[in-house]
């Protein structure tokens, strides 16, 4: 599961040496585009920089499963837009193309017509006449009528109510309690189908002796038809075949310069479960992946993560590829080498720890490209697999991407965030010192040590408390990091300076949770985001518990609201309070539990403080969200076509980028 950043709250400055790399590439709306380096990709081995380009081709096949996935009409309306921003003259009327080709950015960066982190549908500028007038005028071999008998109209008469209407696809993904969250959800996962018919077509499918269940609907889409329900597999001769063939086509040719034995296995049995759909092999896959880690280059590929289906089954595609970064990764072997200890010593009941933590592998990597739904926003940590019984059985692999978390840094250094929102000199000295390592290290926490720790009691199915599950997850693994953040062992390993450095992390969390997070929620909106959710769920929790000490408050310091901890120590008991509490909910599938903590500290949002915060960050001018370009790779041939070389290079612009991908990794037709 990935913890995603935290955006501004979470860059401080190091001390590195200031490079001329330039991290910016572009601004719009609410978004900031950066661009990440690939240290010492250069000095690769052939082989292993073969390895890697075949890896990202296979990565960037996968690009279109993702936008169809978000929303079914995503894929038409890019290649609209898209032939519009290319055939239609500018002159026509310079202030709405602008608008056109603003809105074409954010649906490149959300993967779609709703917002990457809110959910909700956003709207154009442009007007309705102005994108037909402009759909009628350019030549139509450039529009996807294939999909449309060959008639604008009919194209037109799908598309514009999926754009224009509010209150068509309103939201890719609803959470909102009470109702029916698959009917009301606009991604692609179903159709035709209420929740209650799908919590049934599943229950019925899950054994609760089960001890090795596979991830119930993971692959596919499920639909009506004829009355029945079906599942459409995402596989080679299913739906998204011709994205998955490409991928595979890739995936052999990494097959033949692998690093070692066991990685060609892992990359074998991936082809087969693309070729078989089958959720048995996938397992099968992710054990052999969580046991191959001596390898320097690794890589993920496949349907992973499930924050886009509000019941938590469907997954969405992404790719990553990687390489250890072996400096930092000393970091982490720490850790993971202390597991054990770190699980004896934590603040849960003796019956929901794991009396032998298993194969926590941990590490720091820099990542070669990001793709599918790690791009362009992407997660600064990764743990994987999401299946509770592998985790348990054979351990689960941990990363912290240090080359993104890095670019952030160096891209926030002196955007006036800090002065505007820590509370004093004091707390700024503290960020300044320690933010970047703290930060790093509740990552690591988070990643390696916290999603992989407790364990479910016996008979409790893993998705007990069903859309409040990612919600407590995400809490628990995050509580991990805080508890163990504020331990003197972590001085005594030598991975943090002193038992001071802790209270950067503890102030930059309560910070972002209490309040600086709020700039990214719409007005009038309610937290949906479960990441979001749970930090506030987490620091709301502490402060109102920690009231009668006054643990945590709120300061006004010339008319503006700050966050200040008054003691820390007492904060860390109810951080030890607070993961007992969570981690009993998820042990027992206390479905009420979640329900009561979720709804009651981590949805509702403070109105007056959440408009003050709005207007203190705007005169920041500071994007809420940042995500990334990819650098480009490019091979070098002899005359028999040979790859002599792969060459790297990082002046490709945001909008050069997509419109590369969209020539170059058009996969699938507009209709799936
Ligand atoms: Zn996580």
């Amino acid at each position: 599961m990935t913890a995603l950043t935290t955006a501004g709250c979470s860059s401080v400055s190091t001390n590195n040496d200031a490079t001329t790399f330039d991290y910016h590439v572009d601004r719009f709306y609410d978004l900031q585009i950066l661009r990440y380096q690939v240290p010492g990709f250069d000095t690769l081995p052939l082989q292993q920089k073969k390895l890697i380009y075949y890896l990202t081709e296979a990565a960037l096949q996968g690009r279109d499963i993702l936008f169809d996935q978000n929303c079914k009409y995503n894929l038409a309306i890019r290649d609209v837009l898209e032939a519009i921003y290319q055939h239609y003259p500018k002159e026509k009327d310079a202030k709405q193309f602008e608008q056109l080709e603003n809105y074409l950015k954010r649906v490149w960066f959300s993967n779609g017509i709703h917002h990457h982190y809110g959910m909700d549908k956003f709207l154009p500028e442009f007007s309705q006449t102005y994108f037909e007038t402009a759909v009628r005028s350019i030549d139509s071999k450039y529009l996807p009528l294939y999909a449309y008998n060959n008639n604008v109209d009919e194209l037109l008469k799908e598309l514009v109510p999926v754009m224009f209407d509010p209150s068509v696809c309103a939201k890719r993904v609803n959470q909102a309690k009470g109702e029916d969250l698959i009917a009301t959800s606009a991604n692609n996962y179903y159709e035709g189908v209420s929740q209650k018919e799908v919590e049934k077509f599943y229950g019925a499918q899950k054994d609760p002796k089960d001890a090795t269940p596979i991830s119930y609907g993971l692959n596919s889409k499920l639909v009506k038809e004829g009355g029945k329900l079906v599942e459409k597999t995402w596989k080679i001769g299913g739906m998204y075949s011709p994205a998955i063939e490409k991928i595979v086509y890739w995936l052999n040719k990494a097959m033949e310069v692998t690093d070692s034995d066991p990685q060609k296995q892992t990359i074998a049995k991936l082809i087969s479960f693309y070729q078989t759909g089958d959720l048995k092999t996938f397992d099968d896959y992710s054990i052999t992946w969580v046991k191959d880690t001596t390898n320097h280059i690794d890589f993920l590929n496949g349907f992973i993560e499930t924050y886009g289906d509000p019941l938590g089954m469907k997954a969405s595609w992404e790719a990553i590829v990687n390489y250890k970064n072996l400096e930092a990764t000393k970091r982490t072997e720490i850790l993971s080498d202390n597991a054990q200890w770190f699980e004896d010593h934590s603040p849960v009941d003796q019956r929901f720890k794991k009396s032998k933590v298993k194969g926590v592998s941990a590490k720091v990597i820099n990542v070669a490209i990001l793709a599918g739904d790690c791009y362009p926003a992407t997660p600064i940590g990764i743990n994987l697999p999401n299946s509770n019984w592998i985790r348990q059985e054979h351990g689960s692999k941990s990363v912290t991407i240090e080359n993104i978390t890095s670019a952030y840094d160096e891209a926030a250094k002196g955007n006036g965030f800090k002065e505007e929102f820590v509370y004093s000199q004091t707390e700024r000295d503290l960020l300044e010192k320690y933010g970047f390592i703290t930060d790093n290290i509740h990552t690591d926490l988070h990643e390696c040590l916290g999603h992989g720790s407790g364990q479910l009691l016996p008979g409790v199915d893993q998705d007990a408390l069903k859309a409040y599950g990612a919600t407590i997850e995400e809490a628990r693994a995050d509580l991990f990091g805080l508890y163990y953040e504020a331990d003197p062992k972590l001085v005594e390993l030598g991975l943090l300076p002193n038992t001071e450095a802790y209270k950067a992390e503890y102030y930059s969390y309560m910070n972002n949770g209490l309040m600086t997070q709020l700039m990214r929620i719409e007005d009038g909106k309610d937290i949906e985001e479960a990441h979001m959710r749970n930090r506030q769920l987490i620091a709301r929790w502490i402060y109102e518990h920690g009231k009668k000490d006054n643990v945590v408050e709120f300061v006004n310091k010339d008319g503006k609201t700050f966050v200040r901890i008054n003691d820390y120590e007492k904060m860390r008991t109810l951080v030890g309070q607070l993961l007992a509490e969570i981690q009993r909910v998820k042990s027992e599938g206390d479905f009420e539990g979640a329900k009561h903590l979720v709804e009651e500290y981590g949805v509702k949002v403070d109105q007056k403080l959440h408009k003050e915060v709005k207007e203190r960050y705007a005169k920041l001018n500071i994007a809420p969200y940042k995500g990334f370009v990819n650098p480009v790779y490019e091979a070098v041939t002899n005359d028999k076509g040979e790859i002599t070389d792969i060459k790297i290079r990082y002046n490709e612009g945001y909008t050069e980028q997509m419109l590369r991908y969209s020539k170059d990794y058009h996969t699938l037709k507009v209709k799936n």
